[in-house]
């Protein structure tokens, strides 16, 4: 069989929810296909949902959408095998109106979103898997579904997530490697609500959210998190693929180590586990991308590689993406021409938002880090050590103390290779 409609998106993850929503608002016949039982049954974030950038797509949703807690605090922390050193940031004003940044539970969220698209007018078809995508004269016109037959469109948008499957079949993006991707696994615990609030000292219905580095991740490049939830934790952690091969290690044994860190079990103590999942993150960035647009198909969100590991960012960039490329597709649905030349308008919109300009400012941060693996390794131990140090009161008179503290440090982390990096840093980061 086959059915023909103007634009189908493959994935109800964030980005392909935003482009149907706005796609269908502007009155296109839009059919978004999901292989979950519902949207968001298959997906894993955090995760921390940005109020601004949502509100683009759903203006005052945090007014009913399902939200988890309003996040008033941020906490960094640097671990080694057991001591921690922090650096936190708390405001009220991010517990208010109109708020930065929620918790979500994507299984919620993205169910609430995709009836935000539902109500706009967008068909959306759960339990339906694209195996490939149709050609016609060297365009792409419509997907094929396996049993439930193809269906023909004037533009597809290709939002299938991380290593995206579609993006490679078009032609478009390379198979990801593995230092181009972290694995990441996550645990949904339980806790009562005023047992959250009391762990982490914040009034009902606000929250934290914890990025530690360092042994949170056994020393290798990525990073472990906590962040509260209503009535649960999501907690996780995770490596660049091509570090956890290399080191062998797995992932869920690093969760459970980052779990049983003295700075970290005391906030999950008597917990009881709900969920665990393991999932992909794009990280190759700028270096990776992939062609975003051909004739007949544009490419968005994590599917293209858009995320920011740095600021923890990918959600955002998906929904932003998601309405930048429904856009185009409403200018381009103006003529009827839905060829690469059209569609790279796309390009130009994605350079004008923040979204191609950050990918190509931390364009170099994951090579450098990663180069240096002293600086997760060797510079947490040492520092924690200073530390430690000072703070321990032992009756050495202070100026001998401070003298033993500069020289400990100067040989644990070689002032010379410190400034030779910090040069590096200034010229390819800066
Ligand atoms: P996805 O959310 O992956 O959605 C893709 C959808 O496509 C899925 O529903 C999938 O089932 C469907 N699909 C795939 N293939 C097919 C197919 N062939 N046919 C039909 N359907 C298909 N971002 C943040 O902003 N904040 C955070 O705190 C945060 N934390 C994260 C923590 C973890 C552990 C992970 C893994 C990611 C995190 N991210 C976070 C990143 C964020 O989750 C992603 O950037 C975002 O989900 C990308 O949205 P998307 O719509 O592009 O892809």
């Amino acid at each position: 069989s086959q059915e023909r409609v103007e634009v189908i998106v493959v994935g109800a993850g964030p980005a392909g929810v935003a482009a149907a929503l706005t796609l269908a608002r502007a009155g296109v016949e839009v059919v978004v296909l999901e292989r979950g039982a519902y949207p968001g049954a298959k997906n894993v974030m955090g995760g921390i949902l940005y109020r601004q950038p949502t509100e683009e797509l759903v203006p005052g949703f945090w007014r009913e959408a399902p939200l988890e807690r309003a996040i008033v605090e941020q906490r960094y922390l640097l671990l080694t095998d057991e001591d921690a050193i922090g650096l936190s940031y708390r405001t009220p004003v991010f517990g208010q109106p109109p708020y930065n940044a929620f918790s979500v539970l994507r299984a919620e969220w993205d169910r609430w979103f995709a009836q935000q698209a539902e109500a706009a007018g967008a068909l959306i078809a759960t339990e339906v898997t694209v195996e490939d995508l149709l050609w016609e004269d060297g365009r792409i016109v419509g997907v094929r579904a396996g049993e439930q037959g193809d269906l023909v469109a004037d533009v597809v948008v290709i939002a299938d997530g991380a290593n995206s499957l579609l993006a490679q079949k078009a032609g478009l993006a390379r198979d990801a490697r593995p230092e181009e991707q972290a694995l990441v696994a996550k645990e949904l615990l339980r806790l009562p609500a005023e047992e959250i609030d009391r762990r982490f000292a914040v009034p009902p219905g606000q929250g934290v959210a914890i990025e530690a580095f360092g042994a949170a991740t056994g020393g290798l490049l990525g990073y472990g998190f906590i962040y509260t939830n209503r009535e649960t934790l999501s907690i996780g952690t995770g490596a660049l693929l091509s570090d956890l091969i290399a080191y062998e290690v797995n992932v869920s044994d690093l969760l459970e180590r980052f779990k049983q860190h003295p700075a970290i079990a005391p906030l999950l103590e008597g917990a009881e586990l709900v969920e665990y999942s393991a999932h992909l993150i794009p990280e190759g960035g700028w270096r990776a991308l992939p062609t975003l647009f051909t004739d007949g198909a544009l490419v968005v969100g994590d599917a293209a590689g858009f995320v920011n590991p740095l600021s923890r960012e990918g959600s955002n960039f998906a929904m932003i993406s998601g309405k930048l490329a429904a856009e185009t597709i409403l200018e381009a649905r103006q003529t009827g021409d839905y060829s690469a030349l059209a569609l790279s308008r796309y390009w130009e919109k994605l350079e004008a938002s923040f979204i191609l300009p950050d990918l190509e400012l931390i364009r170099n941060v994951t090579p450098f880090f990663h180069a240096r693996p002293y600086l997760l390794q060797d510079v947490p131990a040492a520092l924690a050590h200073a530390v430690r140090h000072y703070l321990t009161v032992d009756s050495t008179p202070k100026a001998r103390k401070y003298r033993e503290i500069l020289r400990e440090l100067g040989r644990e982390l070689r002032p010379a290779r410190l400034l030779r990096d910090g040069l590096a840093a200034l010229r390819e980061l800066a």
